[in-house]
Formats: C-alpha cells, structure tokens, sequence
C-alpha cells in the first residue's frame, strides 16, 4: 500500500473518531469503525461537484481522469 502525504484534517491524531470511513482526499482508510453505506452511490455525483476526489462512505474513486 503506497503511503500517501495527505493534508486533510481527518489524518490528525487528535481526530479520534473521523465521521466518514474514507478520507475524501486520498481514499485512504480513516475509521475503519464505521460501516460503509450501501446507498451513497446516490450521491457520488453531488460529491464529486463538491470536489470530493474519493466518497467518505465506500472509497470509491470520484475524479476519473
Ligand atoms: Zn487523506
Ligand atoms: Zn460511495
């Protein structure tokens, strides 16, 4: 697994409960607490226009280039 140098706030030690399972920067695992949900598919495109490049609830890969 490559280690990615991220700077979204969710990396933060003292972040001790991220709301979201993924980091929407670099989809790397932030809670792994957390159950992914099966319905946010639903708003992967919203997310994507937000700039999200992964979704926090399943890691998937929103920005294809
Ligand atoms: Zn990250
Ligand atoms: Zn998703």
């Amino acid at each position: 697994m490559p280690e990615q140098k991220c700077r979204a706030v969710y990396h933060k030690s003292d972040m001790k409960s991220a709301p979201f399972k993924f980091c929407q920067e670099c989809g790397a695992v932030i809670n792994a607490k957390l159950k992914p949900k099966e319905d946010c598919s639903k708003y992967h495109t919203l997310r994507k226009s937000k700039g999200y490049k992964y979704c926090p609830d399943c890691g998937a890969a929103l920005q294809k280039q």
